[in-house]
């Protein structure tokens, strides 16, 4: 299997090279030559299927030789195994043909855990066997942070380092990624916003002697290893409710388009699923994109789900390059009109085939605590603000083919906007309960590249 860049200018490379570099250096997103198929019967096997087995069946054809069965197996197991749920990610029925898919039992409580756990464990193995040290830097809003360092926790040949913006991230976000007490792990607050977080990440990754003296890495949803990991849920959740003997449906809350890319990559693999429903909140561009075709960003607006507010959707080009029938340069010419004028016109026919898959929907502030509100009151469930988007917006489009919505996060990871809509403050689950005895430990640094690349250097291996 080789991958090659969304923009056509790079040569193809492996598995292993494309999840050690993230970023192609045409600027492109990597993207496999060609999609593995799994036929009527292969997913009809995995009914009743452990997560794990239904990993390995789904993950495999993707992989190199560069990792044996065994490897993979074993990286797959080790990763899933302190998830607190024993399905993984179970699924919960709301409503006549309305399901819920919680993907928040991973030890950071947001499903970026399940791409992160296993991209912890396969960094591992490859860099046990070459023998190189890497330097993980990450920019969070706080999720992906979190969730980075607590798969990179205490792994040898690696430092984690998260720039996050001081102030702007949860208390629960925050200690999640300031109390692990591992010497590799480096929490960085830096006085800025997550815009300065992620830009500065940019110029760390154009400084190439930097990057080459740290070896620097992105595990940022780009990543295709990570988009491959949250392909697995599509197949669990969807063969629990009879695939592919019966044809379901997903709803997304959606940011960087990542997690609903990889329901794109399950359809493309031939499970049966009708539509893929990107809901977002007040920050629609993808909503907007996807009904006219004009993909415009603007000024981002600060929500109570907060992992959504996003205006350039990145791996949506991974999307735009299959409609736009692999066409490299095409896709090439709207990222540089999207990078300097802030938008471009996706052409007709490929809106056209973007659309007999994906359909969206909006939900705004006032919508999202009153459907926190609703859900409780109908179902007794307490959702986050992001499942919250979900359900509103998949509510939308229930019909006669059952929608499975994507909770996203735990509802204790944002307890304020959680208890604003419902009245109830939602507990920590045990595992994590002393999260607030826990001694914190966080560097403050000036939203300044030199001073960050220095701090870096003096960090890493420490
Ligand atoms: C990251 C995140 C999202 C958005 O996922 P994308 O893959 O960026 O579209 C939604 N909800 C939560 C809780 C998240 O952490």
């Amino acid at each position: 299997m080789q991958y090659i860049s969304t923009r056509g200018q790079a040569p193809a490379i492996s598995f292993e090279d494309a999840m050690m570099s993230g970023l192609a250096p045409d600027g492109g997103l990597y993207v496999p030559s060609e999609v593995p198929q799994l036929s009527a019967d292969d997913i009809r096997a995995m009914a009743g299927q452990s997560y794990e087995e239904i990993a390995f069946r789904v993950i495999r054809p993707f992989v190199g030789p560069e990792f044996s069965d065994d490897d993979l197996q074993g990286c797959i197991a080790r990763a899933y195994a302190g998830f607190g749920h024993s399905a993984k990610a179970p699924v919960k029925q709301l409503a006549p043909n309305h399901f819920l898919l919680e993907l928040f039992h991973g030890p950071t409580l947001a499903f970026k855990d399940f791409a992160m756990q296993l991209i912890g464990q396969l960094f591992q193995l490859s860099l046990s066997r070459s023998g190189k040290r890497v330097t993980i830097v990450g920019a969070t809003s706080g999720d992906t942070g979190s969730a980075a360092i607590e798969a990179f926790r205490g792994l040898s040949n690696v430092d984690v380092c998260i720039l996050f913006p001081h102030g702007r991230v949860s208390e629960v976000q925050r200690r999640q990624m300031t109390t692990p007490s591992e010497a590799n792990v480096h929490a960085l607050a830096v006085e800025g916003t997550f815009d300065d977080c992620q830009a500065r990440l940019k110029d760390m990754f154009n400084d190439f002697a930097f990057r080459e003296e740290v070896g620097l890495a992105g595990v940022n949803s780009i990543n295709w290893a990570r988009v491959v990991a949250q392909v697995v849920y599509y197949f669990t959740s969807a063969t629990a409710l009879g695939a592919p003997d019966r044809e379901v449906s997903f709803c997304v809350p959606t940011g960087n388009f990542g997690d609903i890319f990889a329901g794109y990559i399950a359809q493309q693999m031939g499970l049966p699923i009708k539509q893929l429903i990107v809901a977002t909140n007040r920050n629609d561009v993808m909503h907007r994109a996807l009904t006219t075709g004009s993909y415009t960003t603007g000024v981002v607006a600060p929500t109570v789900s907060p992992s959504m507010d996003i205006l350039v959707s990145s791996n949506f080009e991974r999307a735009l390059f299959d409609a736009y029938g692999r066409d490299g340069d095409a896709v090439a010419k709207d990222m540089e009109a999207l990078k300097n004028g802030g938008g471009f016109q996706i052409s007709q026919g490929a809106l056209e085939g973007l659309q007999s898959t994906f359909v969206s929907g909006r939900c705004d502030e006032e919508q999202t605590l009153g459907e926190i509100k609703r859900m409780l009151e109908e179902t007794g469930e307490l959702l986050c603000p992001h499942t919250a988007v979900g359900t509103h917006v998949a509510r939308e489009f229930l019909g006669d083919t059952p929608v499975i919505t994507l909770s996203t996060a735990h509802p204790a990871k944002f307890p304020d906007a959680v208890e604003k809509a419902s009245g109830m403050h939602p507990p920590l689950p045990n595992r994590m309960g002393d999260l607030y005895d826990r001694e914190e430990r966080v560097t403050r640094v000036e939203n300044d590249l030199a001073a960050l690349t220095q701090l870096i250097k003096e960090r890493r291996g420490a």
